[in-house]
């Protein structure tokens, strides 16, 4: 059976730790590119002999910084995804890309090579924030990138962290005002969050208060110009990353590369992969079920309700709350409300 699956390739180097930085990926400027790019066509190759020929929407190059690896390489990823599999004509191709680690003629390599869309990894235009995160650029790298990518006309995005020690509503204000002004047509905003294994989790930081992070996530809804269509993403209609939706919505896809992780869909069955395709878990329709409610109802399209999403799904509970939940055709999606307390009412929403 041909199961569409979605492409994940996780490139886990970067020039250096951010000091918030708890994601798969180690400083490791130089890696030996040939020995990891021979590696994910190695499991390209598997995958390929698993699922045949499938179809493939959407390829997505995360970390790490993807945009660190030589654009030959890239292409030869690339190449041999098209030799094994059917990549539909209009794919979605992204790469992350990081300020100061790719300038215009490499981005130029990139788009010959198939990319047509882009998520810069930005965090903040305040240089001293960004010195304080521990990143590699400053807010001019940043802006180059960005404008670099709009000159290209692929699509751009732009990721920001707020909610930094000291920060309060204005900030996130501010932050909203500069995206505005830069005209991108989707960015993904994150509140800062302090992990224990990380410079910052040592550290004795003066965070805000979980009132103020409300607040400013409030605020973001009402001072960006782009509507929400994730509880951290933003984008004009037309321009959601197509990648994630379809894995939020709980499509198959293949994670491929050191740490990445995938949700394969192979006769009739539901398997997790993990560890880059060398381990496979047979899941129960609940357990991929109840990942979906998860992913799911953290979209403003919600989530789908199918007779494996009834069987676990506490109906009853959401449609006595329906200050928190609304339905439309054969969606469930949480209301503005329901967002500010979505694990709570995730973990009532599954029986
Ligand atoms: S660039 Fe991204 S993945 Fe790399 S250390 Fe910084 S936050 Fe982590």
């Amino acid at each position: 059976m041909n199961t569409p699956h979605n492409i994940y390739i996780h490139v886990p180097f970067c020039v250096a730790k951010c000091r918030y930085c708890a994601f798969f990926s180690r400083a490791c400027p130089a890696p030996d590119w040939d020995a990891y790019t021979n590696g994910i066509i190695d499991e390209i190759g598997h995958f390929s002999g698993v699922l045949g020929r499938i179809s493939v929407p959407t390829v997505f190059f995360g970390g790490g910084t993807p945009s660190l690896m030589p654009t030959k390489k890239f292409a030869e990823i690339m190449d041999a995804i098209y030799r094994h599999f059917d990549v539909a004509p209009d794919a979605e191709i992204t790469i992350e890309a990081n300020p100061g680690t790719l300038d215009d003629t490499k981005l130029g390599e990139f788009c010959a090579a198939g990319v047509n869309r882009m998520s810069v990894g930005v965090q903040s235009l305040d240089d001293e924030k960004l010195k304080f995160l521990g990143r590699i650029h400053n807010a001019y790298d940043a802006r180059q990138l960005i404008d670099n990518g709009m000159r290209r006309s692929i699509r751009v995005s732009a990721d920001f962290i707020y909610g930094l020690p000291g920060e309060c509503v204005g900030d996130a204000i501010k932050m909203c005002d500069e995206i505005n002004r830069i005209g991108i047509s989707h960015c993904s905003l994150y509140e800062l969050t302090i992990e224990p294994d990380t410079p910052f989790g040592k550290m004795k930081l003066d965070m805000p208060t979980n009132e103020t992070m409300a607040e400013m996530y409030i605020a973001i809804q009402n001072n960006l110009k782009l509507p929400r269509y994730e509880v951290s993403n933003y984008a004009a209609p037309g321009h959601e990353c197509r990648h994630n939706q379809n894995v939020w919505d709980g499509e198959p896809y293949i994670g491929i590369g050191n740490g990445a992780a995938g949700r394969i869909f192979l006769d009739g069955a539901w398997y997790e992969e993990l560890g880059g395709g060398k381990m496979f878990n047979k899941m129960s329709n609940d357990a991929r079920a109840i990942e979906r409610v998860i992913t799911g109802m953290r979209t403003t399209r919600g989530l789908r309700i199918d007779p494996d999403i009834k069987k676990i799904l506490n109906l009853e509970f959401a449609k006595s709350h329906t200050n928190m939940i609304t339905f439309s055709g054969d969606r469930m999606r949480a209301t503005d409300a329901g967002i500010l307390v979505l694990d709570d009412l995730i973990e009532k929403l599954v029986k």
